[in-house]
């Protein structure tokens, strides 16, 4: 074990420490890229409703190969605007009924009465699903602005309260490390983060960011601000940059110029593009890890390939073949 692992097993190292570990003065003193870490990190995954059979195919293979994984939970997003409602439920109902994994349903406030949100909550919870992912949502396509229903929740908190009334649900929020892009200050982003705690949600997952740095500067201010529940990173594994380029801009998260530089001229190489992209995800979250992050959210985009790997390397492995790996050559006979 590295210094840097013993420090980071005892509590949070820290960005000076991780930085001192991959920058300093230019030598690598403390990362060491190939060592395995200790078996102490725990993952979900989050996937979107398909559309089509053969995205459904693609779906449903994707969680088999994740399922090996043994992640905390999966959870399915919400369409904007609610577009996938009955989609989202059915997906995260077969979920529960043909697989091990405990499933985690998105949902949001837009477009319906509180009441009808109640009922879909009530649903969840008859069919056994009992942690959700309470947001505010985004407007739907074609609208510029959120506005929020006339008898509907208006913010993600007022959701949190809601549900709580309705069952004991276990919920998730979001936090946003670079801010929230319609809040008036970042302390008005944490204050309302503080909201939807106290509202009775026990953990918040981040929007995607791509420098470390931002979010332990962020878990520092939700600390100083009160705020105990576990903050999870969302991990984005870029397939296509332009496109994350594109969404980034949309909802805040600054991407770095180094990307843009490591993903030049690759448009048409896919598999390049695929070892570059496991690569980056792979080193934000040992850096993570190196600072004292043991929960990693990732948004899959419902493909298995890049997480796996990244998980892999993160030293989530599938326990069943962890036991044949482990076991003595040659079987256990004499
Ligand atoms: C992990 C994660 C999962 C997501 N999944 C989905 C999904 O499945 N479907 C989907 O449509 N979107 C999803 N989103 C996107 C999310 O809906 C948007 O980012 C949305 O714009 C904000 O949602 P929120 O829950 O953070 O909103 P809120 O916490 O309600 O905050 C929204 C904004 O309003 C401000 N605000 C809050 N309360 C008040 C108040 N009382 N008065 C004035 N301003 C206030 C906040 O500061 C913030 O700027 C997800 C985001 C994340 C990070």
């Amino acid at each position: 074990m590295s210094s840097l692992q013993r420090s980071a097993s005892h509590g949070r190292a820290g960005p000076r420490l991780v930085e001192a570990a991959i920058a300093g003065d230019g030598r690598h003193i403390g990362l060491p890229v190939a060592a395995p870490l200790p078996r102490d990190v725990a993952v979900s995954f989050e996937f979107f409703p398909p559309r089509t059979e053969q995205m459904e195919r693609n779906l449903w293979a994707c969680i088999e190969r994740l399922a090996t994984l043994e992640p905390a939970y999966v959870s399915v997003t919400y369409g904007a605007g609610g577009s996938t409602r009955e989609r989202t439920h059915a997906t995260l109902v077969r979920i529960r009924q043909e697989t091990p994994l405990t499933p985690a349903a998105h949902l949001t406030c837009v477009a319906a009465r509180c009441e009808e949100i109640d009922e879909i909550a009530r649903r969840y919870w008859d069919a056994g699903i009992r942690h959700i992912v309470a947001l505010r949502g985004d407007p739907p396509e074609g609208s510029a602005r959120y506005t929020a229903h006339p008898g509907g929740y208006a913010y993600a908190g007022d959701l949190v309260a809601g549900l709580k009334r309705t069952a004991d649900f276990e919920i998730s929020v979001a936090a946003y490390p670079e801010g929230h892009p319609e809040a008036v200050s970042p302390e008005a982003d944490l204050d309302n983060l503080k909201r939807k705690i106290d509202a009775g949600a026990s953990q918040a997952i981040t929007q995607f960011f791509f420098d470390v740095d931002v979010y332990f500067r962020f878990l520092d201010r939700a600390r100083a601000a009160g705020i105990t529940v576990p903050i999870i990173p969302g991990i984005l594994p870029v397939t296509n940059f332009a496109q994350v380029v594109r969404f980034a801009g949309t909802c805040g998260a600054a991407v770095p110029p180094w990307m843009a530089d490591l993903f030049a001229g690759l448009d048409d190489e896919p598999e390049t593009r695929k070892l570059v992209a496991a690569s980056v995800a792979a080193e934000q979250c040992r850096a993570l890890h190196a600072g004292g992050v043991k929960q990693f959210h990732f948004y899959t985009l419902n493909r298995a390939d890049l997480t796996y790997a990244i998980c892999h390397v993160l030293g989530v492995r599938p326990r069943r073949s962890a036991e044949q790996a482990a076991a003595p050559l040659g079987g256990a006979g004499p």
